[in-house]
């Protein structure tokens, strides 16, 4: 196989026209005179240039207006979400009203399994992917025991096959089988933390339907990163956070989908807010809880606009690309990380499934004689931002809004120059 080189990842930089979005972003300061080769967008994305633009407008609203501001301006603070519904649906393949902008993952976690995990003597069981993040596994323990269940009885961990890092999806779908009358719902993410491994969303969910349960997705890696189609794929409820691939920043604002078959039924059990009240009578204070039809139903309390408005500036982005388009370019920068590092002369693994379907822009590497935490440190010498997972993964993540063929290339060359010098 060729190893196409600097002038080849220049030319592919030149050549493509979604290059230009890396204008659209903050550069981040270079240290001692060198510009970070930014790898990290799965953990924090960057700062959109218009970011800072529609916070201040907000702020400035308030400044002027006081309160007026929930009935003023573009975009009023009364019903800021609704024109966030669109795009934000556009990035997951859901209907606008299938979707709102709200709280924060774990917590639109916990709300979802309050309506959706509805244990009974027969059915109680959770599925979820082994190694899921912590957050994850916690949420889903404290639900059985809101239940009065033992986590131990409930929850299902489905681990790789032995030497091997990845589920394999007719694995998944044996177990899910297996599980049978007993399994209320499968919790899987969309793409694995640690592994980078993207899930199959629309198997998994048939899947599940097939033995009566529920599928619920936490998409903090897919949203953003895979083209996603939570409405075709009939998925029951799905969180994301955004302040990974869709950069609106630290702590940023979550996102919630909830299918439209729940959404139009107002009798499903939920964590009622006033804020999820049908807006037309919303401040009229009435006495009974009534819910606001689709996603939006389950919305608690009033919107935080500030983190909003920052997301309003990178969800405008994602529109102007266009998901597939990214999705594509995400594919062929992936694959030239993995074209290269395949180059390393085995030093390192990859343990991300190599199929451009099975995984998101991640890779996950691990050094082959060890010293992962070591290679780590020289990479971050070097100017490399990415992360390290215990026991022994760097993450990376080129990220096709704002990173280049030539920083994956220069990336490959900092690692071959640190997993050589132990
Ligand atoms: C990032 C991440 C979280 C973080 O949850 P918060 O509630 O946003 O703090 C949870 N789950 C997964 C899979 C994640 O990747």
């Amino acid at each position: 196989m060729v190893i196409e080189g600097l002038e080849w990842a220049r030319a592919q930089d030149a050549a493509d026209p979604l290059s230009r979005f890396r204008g659209r972003f903050e550069a981040l300061e270079a240290v001692e005179g060198v510009a970070p080769i930014y790898l990290c967008g799965n953990s924090l994305g960057l700062q959109p240039r218009r970011t800072r633009e529609l916070v201040l407008a907000e702020l400035d609203l308030w400044a002027r207006r006081g309160v007026e501001g929930h009935f003023e301006g573009e975009w009023p603070w009364y019903s800021y979400h609704e024109p966030l519904q669109g795009p934000m649906a556009r990035v997951v393949g859901a209907r606008p009203e299938e979707v709102v902008v709200m709280g924060s993952l774990t917590g639109n976690l916990h709300a979802m399994m309050a309506s959706f995990y509805r244990p009974t003597a027969e059915r109680f069981k959770i599925m979820i992917e082994g190694s899921a993040f912590p957050s994850d596994r916690y949420a889903v323990a404290s639900q059985a025991r809101l239940h009065g269940l033992d986590p131990a009885q409930v929850v299902v961990e489905l681990q790789a096959r032995p030497g091997e890092v990845v589920l394999r999806e007719e694995d998944i779908e044996a177990a899910i089988e297996e599980q049978g009358e007993r399994l209320a719902l499968v919790m899987f993410g969309g793409v694995n933390y640690y592994t980078g491994q993207a899930f199959d969303l629309h198997r998994i969910t048939a899947a599940a339907h097939g033995v009566g349960a529920k599928a619920g997705f936490d998409l903090a890696h897919a949203a953003g990163n895979l083209a996603l189609s939570l409405h075709e794929d009939g998925v029951d409820f799905a969180v994301w956070c955004t302040y990974k691939y869709l950069n609106s920043g630290p702590g940023g604002v979550a996102g919630l989908f909830v299918h439209e078959r729940h959404g139009s039924s107002p009798g499903l059990p939920r964590q009622a807010g006033w804020w999820g009240n049908d807006p037309a009578t919303r401040f009229e204070m009435p006495s009974e809880f009534a819910p606001q039809r689709g996603a939006a139903g389950w919305q608690v309390s009033n919107a935080p606009i500030l983190p909003m408005a920052a997301l309003r500036a990178s969800l405008e982005l994602f529109d102007e690309a266009g998901v597939s388009a990214l999705r594509a370019r995400s594919e062929r920068m992936t694959g030239y990380l993995v074209g290269l590092l395949d180059g390393l002369g085995g030093r390192v693994e990859i343990i991300t499934p190599r199929e451009a379907s099975r995984r998101g822009c991640q890779v996950s590497i691990r050094a082959v004689s060890g010293g992962g935490r070591a290679i780590f440190e020289s990479l971050v010498k070097g100017g490399v931002v990415c992360d390290f997972r215990s026991p022994d993964v760097i993450r990376v993540a080129p990220v096709p809004l704002y990173n280049t063929f030539e920083e994956i290339w220069r990336f490959v060359q900092l690692l071959k120059e640190s997993a050589s010098d132990d």
